[in-house]
C-alpha cells in the first residue's frame, strides 16, 4: 500500500489502495483484500493522511462457536513532516520525511489499525444465546432460545436436601 509522493502537488489527493490480508501479514481469520481509502493533504512542509480501512474476517463466536463473517472497519490519521536533519521522535501517527523520500508505505499502519479494530469479544450477533449448558446444542436455533432437552437429574446434594424437606413435612 504505497503512495508515490515524489511529484505530488499541494492540495488534496485521494487514493484507493488494496492488498490481500495475507500480504499484509494478517492472521488466517482475515480473508480477501484489505481496502484503504486514503486522503492526503499536502502542504509545503507536511502531508496529512486520513485513511478509512475495510477488512473482512471469519471469526469463531466466543459463545456458540459458530463461524461468522465480520467487517472490520477502522480509521486512522497520520502526519508526515519534512524536517531536514531532524532528530525528532517518530511515533505511530507522526513520521519524519527526508527530502529524498518518494514513497509513503501505509501497509504497517493499515495492519495495526485493523487489528486494533477487532472486538475483544467475538460474537456472531450481539444477543447470541450460546450453547445449551446441558446438551451443548446451539440455542440460537431453538425457539425462544430455550432448549428442549430434558433437564438433568438433580445433583445428589440437592436430592438429599429435597429428601430432608419431604421428611420434615
Ligand atoms: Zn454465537
Ligand atoms: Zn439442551
Amino acid at each position: 500500500m504505497k503512495i508515490n509522493i515524489s511529484n505530488l502537488s499541494e492540495g488534496v489527493h485521494e487514493y484507493e489502495l488494496s492488498r490481500s490480508a495475507e500480504e499484509l501479514g494478517l492472521s488466517e481469520d482475515f480473508t480477501g483484500n484489505v481496502v484503504a481509502h486514503a486522503v492526503l493533504e499536502k502542504t509545503t512542509r507536511q502531508i496529512l493522511l486520513r485513511a478509512k480501512v475495510r477488512a473482512q474476517a471469519v471469526f469463531q463466536c466466543d459463545r456458540c462457536a459458530n463461524e461468522f463473517r465480520s467487517d472490520i472497519r477502522s480509521v486512522f490519521e497520520a502526519a508526515y513532516v519534512w524536517e531536514a536533519g531532524s532528530s525528532g521522535e517518530e511515533s505511530d501517527d507522526f513520521h519524519i520525511l527526508s527530502p529524498d523520500t518518494n514513497i509513503i508505505d501505509i501497509s504497517k499502519d493499515v495492519k495495526e489499525y485493523t487489528l486494533l479494530a477487532v472486538p475483544l469479544k467475538l460474537l456472531c450477533k450481539e444477543n447470541c444465546a450460546g450453547l445449551c449448558p446441558r446438551c451443548g446444542r446451539n440455542l440460537n436455533a431453538m425457539p425462544n432460545g430455550i432448549c428442549t432437552c430434558p433437564p438433568k437429574e438433580m445433583d445428589s446434594r440437592w436430592g438429599a436436601l429435597e429428601k430432608l424437606k419431604k421428611a420434615a413435612h
